[in-house]
């Protein structure tokens, strides 16, 4: 039985195509991962790269989608965990899956053939690295993530979703990655104890994500977006552009930071 996707038909008359034919990439495939991986398979993306070298976890099941009690008695790889998602929905899809660092798979895996990698990294530094990769290959990065801070009785969640685009300003150049911040992640490297992460802050800015995504490849809203970097208030419960989309200097527009 053909999958009907005639609801999404305002995304264009070959837009079914551009998804089957797109081959994306997830690095990381947690909480965050999970979600990408979900809503492309319903979207109808067949051709992925998994990448993430961890196991499910006990502590993993309050945000992971599709993860079960049994996964984690069996210690499955998340990327398991998420390609059972997509396959359930796309028997078809083609899902390529890697269980290490995605340094480690640059020559070995299709990553370099993505047109878009959703980035669900940890730290700062591992995101410049595939920032760089991803310019030297022409592919677009997505990046989204969330952050608590503050104590008991005083926390503060916020998060962010932001785009690398090849010709266009880099997670520097909006301000995303600063020398000060890649100076105190590294003070804090070791100690940084659990990092807190909830479902709900995941599902809100993956499918920001997503909905950047499928902009990106349809054009179907008519707005075309070459920057894009917007800052959510895990608090307040909202979504704005970030500040510093006010002040972007035509030297950070016109990035000339990889050449
Ligand atoms: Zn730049």
């Amino acid at each position: 039985m053909d999958r009907d996707f005639s609801r999404q038909n305002f995304l264009g008359d070959d837009s079914q195509e551009v998804f089957e034919s797109t081959h994306v990439s997830v690095v990381g495939c947690g909480g965050g991962g999970s979600q990408i991986g979900t809503a492309l398979s319903h979207i109808g993306f067949l051709n992925y790269t998994l990448v993430d070298p961890d196991t499910v976890d006990n502590s993993n099941l309050v945000r992971m989608l599709g993860a079960t009690k049994q996964d984690v008695e069996e210690e499955t790889p998340k990327i398991k965990i998420v390609e059972r998602v997509i396959k359930g929905i796309n028997p078809n899809a083609n899902v390529e899956l890697v269980d290490k660092r995605w340094q480690d798979a640059i020559g070995t895996s299709k990553l370099s053939k993505s047109k878009i990698i959703f980035s669900c990294l940890d730290s700062l530094r591992d995101r410049l690295e595939l920032e760089a990769f991803a310019r030297r290959h022409n592919i677009i990065v997505i990046d989204f993530g969330t952050t608590i801070y503050g104590e008991k009785g005083n926390y503060a969640s916020c998060g962010q979703v932001v785009m690398s685009k090849p010709g266009g300003p880099c997670f520097r150049c909006v301000g995303f990655i600063t020398d000060k911040a890649l100076e105190l992640e590294d003070q804090k490297y070791g100690a940084a104890g659990m990092r807190p992460q909830v479902v709900w802050s995941n599902g809100i800015l993956a499918n920001l994500a997503i909905g950047l995504a499928v902009d990106l490849l349809t054009s179907w809203s008519n707005d075309p977006k070459e920057v894009f970097y917007v800052h959510y208030d895990g608090n307040k419960l909202e979504l704005k552009p970030n500040p510093n989309m006010k002040k972007l200097s035509e030297k950070a527009l016109s990035c000339k930071c990889y050449g």
